[in-house]
């Protein structure tokens, strides 16, 4: 391998591997402790000379590169002016053309509002907020192998409990979870799978309770599962039937991820709110409640908000990130990523019986093993990354490989990318 000048990991990182023992906490993991010291979009350069094919963006961060020069420039030009004044004190046009922006790029076309905030957790927790404010109700709904954050609450609308949640509690209450549909486990149709949520939500919440459903398009952390056609939309209209409000969170799939501004699209589902981070500024710390104006309006002034949320360089990289996307057209890029890698995942799965799923959406994929183990996902990222390729793990039962390449990357590095992949599996 001509990327590659030393064993992964090298000497350097090592050396600074151990001095962040002293230093970090044990608490923080890292996938492959490898120390980077620059990017260029698919390649990560580390402090060794090696250079990482990057199939994970960071989770699905830098969807429009690393570093994407519209990004750069709009932050160096931000910085130059100001760093903060704190929004909520002294207001600056940036917040407000990211807000445009999102209002304009999210499902539907009816008025909308936006708030900023830093992190997805963050805006998770503000859309409850909101959704209780609104509703005057309690409960919030959501769903088996869901991912939300790792704060109180949101560690409550986790289902996941190692390492999310294991020792952290007692969590937030009122929040139930129901079945999700999981086309490869439960074999049912959206309908029925719809019809089977829906059912666990009257009988264990009652209808009349419930503030908002929060669910992913697409699972993320909990094994990029698609829900069956038509789970959405069910989902959705029973939602608008019973008073309760719908939020999709898209922090994971949001900004051109799933070949679509948004995963709601692919179904024309329109969610009363929509939580973003992840891909909305290019790798800079922001995140979004976008939704009905009449519902963002009702809270009372000063009820949202926070120190840094919707920081002026963070504003400036969005709106550099979000005119990539649109000069780039990477909602076709995303889709042309999915033409390349699921014939060639396909292939492999004709040749191997250690996998049992090929999924996703754009360049949002994941190969999910047979096994209930994390075993073989484990030992094909393992072969990876000794090979200089970034591929991250995912699902409740740790068994799926999941593929988020930069929406940039070039082709001849995504198939060296895959080239290791397919030859990493059993
Ligand atoms: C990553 C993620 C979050 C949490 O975002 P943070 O910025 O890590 O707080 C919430 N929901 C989904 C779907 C995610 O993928």
């Amino acid at each position: 391998m001509t990327r590659l000048r030393t064993a992964i990991p090298g000497p350097r990182s090592l050396e600074l591997s151990a001095r962040r023992k002293g230093a970090v906490a044990a608490g923080v993991g890292s996938t492959l402790p490898v120390f980077i010291e620059s990017a260029d979009d698919g390649v990560l350069f580390d402090v060794d000379g090696n250079q990482l094919i990057d199939l994970g963006s960071g989770i699905a961060v830098t969807n429009v590169g690393n570093p994407a020069p519209a990004v750069a420039e709009a932050v160096h030009a931000q910085i130059d002016r100001f760093s903060h004044t704190c929004f909520m004190i002294t207001p600056y046009e940036g917040y407000l053309e990211v807000c445009e922006h999102l209002n304009e790029l999210t499902p539907g076309d009816h008025e909308k509002r936006s708030v900023l905030f830093n992190s997805g957790a963050e805006a998770v927790e503000n859309a409850v907020k909101i959704a209780r404010h609104t509703t005057g109700r309690q409960a919030v709904v959501v769903f088996d192998h869901g991912y939300h954050g790792r704060t109180n609450l949101t560690m409550a609308l986790t289902a996941k409990n190692m390492p999310y949640k294991h020792r952290f509690g007692p969590f937030a209450p009122e929040v139930y979870r129901v079945p999700m549909s999981y086309p490869f486990h439960d074999g049912l149709d959206g309908v029925e799978a719809a019809a089977r949520a829906i059912a666990a939500i009257e009988k264990q919440v009652g209808a009349d309770n419930v503030a908002a459903v929060v669910i992913e398009p697409i699972q993320g952390e909990g094994g990029f599962i698609v829900p069956a056609k038509g789970f959405l939309p069910s989902v959705a209209s029973w939602c608008r039937a019973n008073g309760a409000l719908f939020i999709a969170d898209e922090i994971q799939t949001g900004f051109c991820r799933t070949g679509d501004w948004f995963a709601s699209d692919h179904e024309g589902v329109v969610p009363d709110l929509i939580t973003t981070a992840k891909g909305i500024a290019g790798g800079l710390p922001l995140a979004a409640v976008t939704g009905r104006a009449e519902i963002l309006d009702a809270v009372h002034t000063g009820g949202l908000g926070g120190t840094y949320g919707g920081n002026p360089v963070a504003c400036a990289a969005a709106l550099g990130a979000i005119r990539t996307m649109r000069d780039r057209d990477l909602n076709t890029a995303a889709r042309r990523i999915e033409e390349i890698v699921v014939p060639r995942l396909r292939k492999v799965a004709e040749r191997t019986d250690v996998i049992g799923d090929i999924r996703g959406r754009g360049a949002m994929l994941a190969i999910e093993f047979t096994e209930r183990t994390p075993d073989v996902a484990a030992k094909v990222a393992k072969a990876c990354h000794e090979q200089g390729v970034v591929v991250l793990t995912c699902g409740t039962y740790g068994n799926v490989i999941r593929l988020l390449p930069p929406l940039v990357i070039p082709d001849e590095v995504l198939a060296e990318g895959l080239d290791i992949l397919e030859g990493a599996i059993p």
